[in-house]
């Protein structure tokens, strides 16, 4: 059991938030463990602990112990340490229900499309034909499909988008909100293709909201906006919009690149509005149950 020797570790993350360190000695799996006893172990089929907490997993938890030098210990753990959160539940608290959906949902992933600053518009939807700044996207994906996303694009109701319209704050002020300043100030760190920055400073998805209100919707059953463009989306585009300084949208247009810093900035990051779909607007007051809390985000840069 176990042929784990040929797995080897190049890169290790150091006590420094975010940063990495190359290790130039080649650690083997096996000499991390050590004289563990591979023969007792617990297994359940369960989910990542990280978002997107997909119901994924095998795992395989061992009934011995590492033993390392107490000294060791306190070497290598920050101080002061975090406590790891206990698992609960197999389910993470990420994902939305309610408001009409059929059942619940988790969420996949988040996403921003973008015209040129403040003066093209990028959302891809409109309302009363007026296209805003951004739009922010968050993916989710039906929870019984266990993070199957084969089988949700092939579900008319698989997937369930949530669009923000994103518009510039009319009183002049500069650097708001906070939690948009704080995802702004990292794309400085992803203007190439390729990069990925993992954001230390925790940003929630509900204060990216900034206090939206969440109960007046638009609802139509539509398609990813990004190939395959499956028909498999049920969209909820809500009527309020998030309220971000004009200082702060136009770093999105300005600062990264769609390859390498020669090349040309990336804007216009948007599909075209499509023919016209049946919609519905949420009647009563039915507030889209966005239990976010906190994700831990990860941006990265890739091309579409
Ligand atoms: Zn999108």
């Amino acid at each position: 059991m176990c042929p784990l020797q040929s797995l080897h570790i190049f890169y290790i993350f150091d006590s420094t938030a975010g940063s990495q360190t190359e290790v130039t000695t080649e650690i083997s799996i096996d000499d991390l463990l050590g004289e563990v006893n591979r023969y007792e172990y617990y297994r359940y089929n369960g989910s990542l602990t990280t978002p997107s907490c997909n119901q994924a997993v095998v795992w395989t938890v061992f009934k011995d112990k590492i033993k390392v030098d107490e000294n060791l210990l306190q070497a290598t753990v920050p101080t002061p340490a975090k406590k790891t959160p206990p698992i609960t539940s197999s389910k993470c608290s990420v994902g939305v229900s309610g408001g009409g959906l059929g059942e619940s949902y988790d969420s996949l992933q988040f996403h921003l499309h973008w015209g040129n600053g403040v003066s093209v518009p990028g959302s891809e939807h409109t309302v009363d034909g007026k296209q805003f700044p951004m739009e922010m996207h968050i993916v989710n994906i039906k929870s019984s499909l266990n993070g199957n996303t084969t089988l949700a694009v092939q579900d008319p109701t698989g997937l369930a988008a949530l669009g923000f319209l994103i518009e510039a704050r009319t009183d002049n002020t500069t650097d708001e909100p906070a939690a948009w300043r704080n995802l702004t100030s990292y794309l400085s760190r992803i203007t190439e293709m390729g990069q990925s920055v993992d954001i230390t400073d925790p940003i929630s998805l509900d204060s990216l909201l900034d206090g939206l209100c969440t109960s007046d919707y638009f609802r139509y059953n539509g398609s990813l906006t990004t190939p395959s463009c499956n028909e498999a989306v049920v969209w909820t585009v809500f009527n309020d919009t998030i309220k971000v300084s004009a200082d702060l949208i136009n770093l999105f247009s300005q600062t990264v690149h769609i390859n390498d810093s020669s090349s040309i900035l990336m804007q216009n990051v948007f599909r075209g509005v499509q023919s016209g779909l049946p919609v519905q607007r949420s009647s009563s007051p039915a507030p889209m149950s966005c239990s976010l809390g906190l994700l831990v985000l990860s941006l990265a840069l890739w091309k579409s």
